[in-house]
């Protein structure tokens, strides 16, 4: 495990086992109501070391939720292999499930759809905290709300009263970002965590998840159709076109020197707004 660690470059703190992906493909079989099968990914293979943050970037239908999904064993790949140290989960059974979402949590795209309307702040972080760590009702808000606060939603008694509907895009993403440390995942795949959230939001919360991987030693694959956004946040991408990787390497290496023709498109299309949204760079 440590040798791995040293040959991946993060540190001797890093959590957890690599998340191997291997050879997987997906297939629809009922692509929307077509009778023909439908490829969403193609043969993808790669592995996010311990501590390591990929970005996984390309544009709409590229395939890159239906990763996410099989990572999170919410879709099962039609071909190939996906292990969390002992856990197989191409295969897993319904009763790992759990095991599995202590450890790899999910931040996804709509704050507004991740969160129960009826409930509040305080609940939607304390019940993990009892449901994954076991710990007593007391235990687990007086750790709602150190989460609260690593968050940013301060003073947290205030935020812990409300209903998603009395928050901002930006800070119900930060509920939901709240909630997905508080079983202390050693891996969060983020969906377009910021990508339905308002220009000047989007800044905040990417640093916020880059601050929380690092002082917590998590492992992150962040998914993104926005190259540059990548940058702030990740140290390897993979580019996928039409659910195949066509380009990988060090983030800082291919948005100077992307190779694939698909990749220089991408760059180009966010790089052009970017230059008029001051809030998109590294903050
Ligand atoms: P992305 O997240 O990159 O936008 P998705 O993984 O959501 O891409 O989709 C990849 C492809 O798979 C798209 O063509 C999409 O229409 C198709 N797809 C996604 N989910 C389903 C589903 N549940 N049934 C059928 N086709 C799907
Ligand atoms: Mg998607």
């Amino acid at each position: 495990m440590g040798d791995a660690r040293a040959a991946a470059g993060t540190t001797g703190t890093a959590r957890g086992p690599s998340l191997i992906v291997d050879h997987v493909s997906k297939t629809y079989l009922a692509h929307r109501g077509a009778r023909v099968a439908h490829p969403a990914v193609v043969d993808v293979s790669f592995e996010i070391a311990p501590g390591a943050s990929v970005g996984l970037v390309g544009a709409s239908g590229s395939g890159k939720s239906t990763l996410a999904k099989m990572i999170i064993g919410a879709e099962r790949p039609t071909a190939g292999r996906i292990r969390y140290g002992d856990l197989a989960i191409e295969r897993i059974r319904r009763r790992e499930l759990r095991s599995l979402h202590r450890r790899v949590q999910m931040v996804f795209q709509d704050p507004y759809g991740a969160l129960n309307p009826m409930h509040t702040v305080e609940y939607v972080v304390t019940r993990p905290c009892v449901n994954f760590l076991g710990l007593s009702r007391a235990a687990a808000t007086a750790r709602a709300h150190e989460l609260l606060e690593a968050v940013g939603l301060v003073p947290t008694a205030q935020f812990a009263k409300k209903l998603p509907h009395q928050l901002s895009g930006g800070q119900r993403q930060r509920v939901v970002i709240a909630r997905a440390l508080a079983s202390e995942p050693e891996l969060i795949v983020a969906d377009e965590p910021v990508s339905m959230l308002d220009v000047s939001m989007r800044a905040g919360i990417l640093k916020l998840l880059a601050t929380l991987r690092e002082t917590r030693n998590i492992s992150l694959l962040y998914i993104t159709h926005d190259l540059l956004s990548a940058r702030v946040i990740t140290d390897q991408i993979l580019v996928l076109n039409e659910g195949q990787v066509v380009e990988r390497g060090e983030t800082k290496h291919v948005l100077q020197h992307p190779t694939h023709e698909y990749t220089v498109r991408l760059l180009d299309a966010v790089t052009t707004s970017a230059l008029r949204r001051p809030g998109s760079g590294p903050a």
